[in-house]
């Protein structure tokens, strides 16, 4: 059924209402639901799974946590005073965009188990079309998909021989048992890192497959009293100067240290790193846990626990290069068979999938998915030439790495009501970028890329087929500039 819209969208400077879709329940789902209505924009939410929390609801193997602190990954207008520690638990993060979700009121907006499948633009709005075959038509579209969504499961030869049992890390498989068992986890990335701190203390034997080495920036996970927890209740000022403290800390390190190799804050951040390692008492395993490129090229991990659980005598760290997976184990290069009752894949994401599966015509029939054939670009990560009135949140090349997203897709949602208070105004009915200003910003984009430290020899998911770190690559001072107002000289209306 074509849902019907509140009213026509005509350009004759008389306020109008229309209807917006948001596309996924995550983090940035909630919030655009919430910005959206706030602004008195009926919207509704379309979530493929059974409940909120997005990547926090996909996620929920042991030991998983956000190395971002806690207080500053909270939405601004909904902070949590009860937050248990500086860095929270997963289970308990779920649990906050649960709550805020529902006291907005999003639950009754929301229709879990639709995935949307095609998004069309015609004749000015988006007819949008579920799996589940649903039809509805919108003025709008938020697409808040998520970039860390889609399993990267690598094909190891002999996989589907494996008498255990074998899952990746998002895709976690509660009815098997973990204590007192071999388990062999695959990948060191932050997955596999916390994965570590947890199954080390449960297993009989523990196998950590280490293609490359991670630098492992140390945090000590600090729990606040009954008492702090009161005080941030009672005193909303206190709280705040906490999350400004914290958001202080990580910017004035991290942010400068990624754009700019020579910096004294990356110089700063690798002698953290290198104390940390020199931590590793036997001398032969820190050289294995010794990475061969620059700090943060990778993302850091964060972790306070790490190189105490891998130091564990049930605890082993495999170098040699996985040949393939037999019924009873893995086997690695140097012929040795790891016998195995559980195998993890911590092996990452395909991170290039942004809004895919769901096929995307724009205006005159374009094609998300060849305007993306390269990788997925999108001006100032939240707009499209030729897909009016679709706007991406945490989209392609949006700050990354060991920022608050919560905090970006605050900025970008602002930003984004801006251009469709626009349309609500009645100035204009349609809006996207121009073709010469995304040209334009992905060019400028790509060359402040190369003195960021992506680009200093690793691999990572931050890199594009091409090399270029899909992500932002100027100052995070700059993002917060460019997304204080859109130059509406940049976008073409109709
Ligand atoms: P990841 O960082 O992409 O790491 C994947 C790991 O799997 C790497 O060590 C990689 O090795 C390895 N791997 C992939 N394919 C392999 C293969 N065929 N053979 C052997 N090893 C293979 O994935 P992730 O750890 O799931 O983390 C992804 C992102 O999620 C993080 O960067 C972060 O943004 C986010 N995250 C955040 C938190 C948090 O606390 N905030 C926690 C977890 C995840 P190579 O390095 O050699 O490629």
């Amino acid at each position: 059924m074509v849902g019907d819209r509140l009213h026509g969208v005509d350009v004759d400077g008389r306020s109008h209402a229309i209807r917006a879709a948001v596309i996924g329940a995550g983090m940035g789902g909630i919030l655009a639901a919430i910005k959206l209505r706030e602004r008195g924009i009926a919207c509704v939410v379309f979530e493929k799974g059974d409940g909120f929390g997005g990547t926090w609801r996909e996620n929920t193997y042991p030991g998983l946590a956000c190395d971002v602190s806690a207080h500053w990954y909270t939405y601004s207008f909904a902070r949590n005073p009860d937050w248990k520690s500086l860095m929270a638990d997963g289970p308990d993060i779920r649990d906050y965009f649960d709550r805020v979700a529902r006291e907005y009121g999003i639950d009754a907006i929301t229709r879990f188990g639709q995935e949307v499948a095609d998004l069309r633009y015609h004749d000015g709005g988006w007819i949008l079309e579920t799996v589940q075959g649903h039809r509805e038509r919108f003025d709008v579209v938020i697409a808040a998909t998520g970039v860390l969504h889609h399993p990267n499961v690598p094909r190891f030869e002999g996989m589907d021989s494996f008498a255990g049992d074998l899952f990746h890390s998002a895709r976690w498989d509660h009815s098997v048992a973990l204590d007192d068992r071999r388990i062999g986890v695959v990948g060191t990335g932050s997955t596999a890192a916390q994965l570590t701190s947890a199954l080390v203390p449960r297993a009989r034997r523990f196998d950590l497959f280490q293609r490359t080495a991670q630098w492992v920036l140390p945090r000590e996970n600090v729990p606040y009293s009954d008492d702090e927890r009161r005080r941030f209740r009672e005193n909303p000022e206190e709280l705040e100067a906490l999350v400004a403290e914290l958001r202080a800390k990580t910017l004035e390190g991290y942010a400068a240290a990624v754009i700019d190799v020579d910096s004294p804050e990356l110089a700063a951040i690798e002698r953290l790193c290198r104390e940390n390692l020199e931590t590793v008492r036997d001398p032969e395993l820190r050289k294995r846990l010794t990475p061969d490129y620059r700090a943060a090229c990778k993302r850091l991990v964060i972790s306070g626990t790490f190189y105490d659980a891998i130091q564990q005598e049930n605890a082993h760290l495999v170098t040699a290069p996985i040949r393939r997976i037999e019924p009873e184990g893995l086997r690695t290069e140097d012929g040795v068979l790891h016998d195995l009752d559980v195998l993890v894949l911590a092996t990452g994401f395909q991170v290039d999938r942004f809004i895919r599966p769901t096929t995307v015509a724009g205006r005159g029939g374009v094609s998300l998915d060849d305007v993306w054939a390269d990788g997925p670009h999108a001006y100032l990560s939240v707009s499209l030439p030729d897909f009016p009135n679709l706007f991406l949140l945490n989209g392609p090349n949006s700050p990354i790495g060991n920022f608050s997203l919560v905090e970006v897709a605050q900025h970008q949602i602002e930003y984004i009501l801006k251009l469709i208070e626009g349309i609500t105004r009645g100035d204009y009915a349609e809006v996207c970028v121009k073709e010469e200003a995304m040209r334009r910003f992905e060019d400028e984009r790509c060359a402040a890329a190369r003195r960021t430290v992506w680009v200093t020899g690793c691999d990572s998911w931050y890199l594009d087929k091409r090399g270029v770190p899909a992500s932002w690559t100027f100052s995070y001072d700059r993002f917060e500039t460019e997304m204080a107002r859109p130059r509406m000289e940049d976008f073409e209306t109709r």
